[in-house]
């Protein structure tokens, strides 16, 4: 079995929704995509868990995605009181996922040893900082609790971004980027040696990232010259994300993979190795990876959980990719890159060198 480490799931908010034991949910395995039976019998060793806080009362209508093409309004702003709630009952879930043995965080890069029989590697991942302030308060409290990575905005306007909305026939360039609490937070979160994630940011958010001078990361993105959408990344941002030295994950989720944007689950794996290959041409094969959405898309037929993981890898082999790619693309660029990335054991966080 080739092991999996993941570029990103929704697993920590399903089971903050669950009415169950999230704990006990995990364990023993449920109904979503990610547990730890399903981790085991498909390979996976970890992977990116999200802090997520839907928006109340605007729930993402999946059925928009049946009838491309589509443009979906972005929702209204969050504000913190909001977003911070949720968050912090996703920390706590993971917290005692790691207590029962479960998981294990990473903090520094010498906790990168994913061990397919141990607990699961976990990078601690924020979608969207609504929860922190303008003014970074919040951002303290999170990274002591474990967090490593952050997007500073999901597809929803907040204090230092601009995100794409879910929208057909499209790249990413639809409105500004950054604002200037958005250039703070991303300069204090790469002087941490965080993982900075372009995933659901404007074309123009990307490059004001690139521009502060930090490996350009889409942790669950696919290619617009397969699909085009605006979650996904044109030719010219795969290429900057490997000459940065950063990566992109492989997203699942039908409507980022099929050509028409169809969430239908038909054809899917098909589309995916499509879509590695392109990557693989455009950022190199050492910058492409998964990033599954699990948990938090609608997944292809073949590959409906981390369990059918392995069902990817052969259909990676069918198309003549070669072991050593496989097993980049599956765990060994991510954790190539993460080793390059976050902070040292022995490094004080602040004085973590500028990277490329
Ligand atoms: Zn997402």
């Amino acid at each position: 079995m080739i092991p999996v480490f993941d570029g990103h799931n929704d697993a920590l908010l399903r089971l903050s929704m669950a009415k169950d034991d999230p704990v006990a949910l995990f364990r023993d395995g449920g109904p979503g995509h990610v547990d730890l039976p399903k981790a085991r019998a498909g390979g996976m060793v970890g992977g990116f868990f999200a802090l997520f806080s839907p928006t109340p009362n605007q729930p993402l209508d999946f059925t928009v995605f049946d009838a491309p093409p589509y443009d979906i309004p972005v929702p209204d702003p969050l504000p913190k009181h909001a977003a911070a709630v949720p968050v912090a009952r996703q920390v706590d879930i993971a917290t005692a996922l790691e207590a029962a043995g479960l998981i294990r965080l990473v903090l520094t890069r010498e906790d990168l040893t994913p061990d397919p029989e141990g607990p699961l590697t976990v990078v601690l991942h924020l979608e969207g900082a609504e929860c922190i302030d303008a003014d970074l308060q919040g951002l303290d409290k999170l990274y002591d609790a474990g967090l490593r990575s952050l997007g500073p905005v999901w597809s929803r306007p907040n204090v230092f971004a601009h995100g794409v909305p879910f929208r057909t026939g499209s790249d990413g360039d639809t409105g500004p980027g950054l604002t200037d609490a958005g250039r703070a937070l991303v300069r204090e979160a790469h002087a941490r040696g965080m993982v900075v994630d372009c995933s659901h940011i404007t074309m123009q958010g990307f490059w004001d990232i690139a521009e502060e001078g930090l490996p350009l990361v889409a942790t669950h993105s696919n290619a617009c010259a397969i699909s085009l959408t605006a979650r996904n990344l044109t030719d010219a941002q795969l290429k900057a994300v490997g000459e940065t030295g950063g990566m992109v994950g492989l997203n699942f989720g039908t409507m980022f993979l099929r050509p028409d944007g169809k969430r239908a689950p038909e054809g899917g794996i098909g589309f995916a190795v499509r879509h590695l290959a392109h990557m693989v041409e455009m950022a190199g094969e050492d910058h492409v990876g998964l990033g599954s959405d699990f948990d938090g898309a609608p997944m292809p037929e073949g590959l409906g959980s981390a369990a059918a993981l392995q069902a990817l890898v052969e259909a990676m082999r069918e198309a003549g990719f070669g072991e050593t790619l496989i097993r980049g693309i599956c765990q060994d660029n991510w954790m190539g890159f993460l080793r390059r990335r976050l902070p040292a054991e022995d490094a004080p966080a602040t004085t973590q060198e500028g990277r490329p």
